[in-house]
């Protein structure tokens, strides 16, 4: 079965690649010569995803699914939230928003954290919500380089690495990203 992933993002791609393995095909937007953008402006990580979605399901009428992330900081309320990829401005840079949550933290007493994922399923028209999420704490300062986004400052539970001292395969053991691509490939099979 084929299923389109509504991601520009090549860092998302090779993790659900591997997640999924050969049970299904997974085609990205930019493998099926889509390169159009995909806003982003919705409230809510369900909402951005459901829209990713079905900006997907209406053009090509193929099952798709889309997933929308947030890294949520306790002691921010939960910013950046549904921010994440733009917290530090509209260039959506990395190092300038692990730079802004470092700098928001310098007084924090607490550093707990977790990252959410949501994956929007479109099958036959119907839709389906899947969610995954890892509980962990902001470093004090970046570790490792693997990864992207702000791995190298989320420790998660149980650990004293970042997502970004580890290889694909444990990082997708524990992530947000993989519970919730787990949840949709149960659901399917
Ligand atoms: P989105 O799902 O592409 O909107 O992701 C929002 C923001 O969270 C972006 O800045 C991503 O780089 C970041 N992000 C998403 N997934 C991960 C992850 O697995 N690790 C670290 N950062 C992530």
């Amino acid at each position: 079965m084929r299923l389109i992933f509504a991601t520009h993002n090549a860092d998302k791609l090779r993790e659900v690649k591997e997640l999924i393995g050969y049970k299904y095909e997974v085609i990205s937007l930019d493998e099926l010569g889509d390169h159009e953008d995909i806003p982003e402006n919705e409230l809510t990580l369900e909402a951005n995803a459901l829209f990713k979605a079905r900006m997907i399901w209406n053009k090509y009428g193929l099952a798709c699914f889309s997933d929308d992330t947030g890294l949520e900081v306790d002691a921010l309320e939960g910013a950046p939230g549904v921010i994440s990829a733009r917290y530090a401005g509209e260039a959506k840079d990395p190092q300038a928003n692990i730079d802004k949550l470092l700098s928001a933290l310098t007084q924090a007493t607490k550093r707990s954290a977790q990252f959410r994922t949501t994956v929007a399923l479109i099958l036959d028209g119907k839709e389906y919500l899947f969610e995954g999420l890892v509980r962990g704490s902001i470093a004090a300062e970046r570790q490792g380089n693997k990864g992207f986004g702000y791995d190298p400052i989320f420790i998660p539970e149980g650990y004293d690495r970042s997502f970004a001292q580890m290889d694909n395969a444990e990082k997708n053991s524990i992530s947000h990203r993989g519970r919730a691509i787990t949840k949709l490939v149960d659901f399917l099979i």
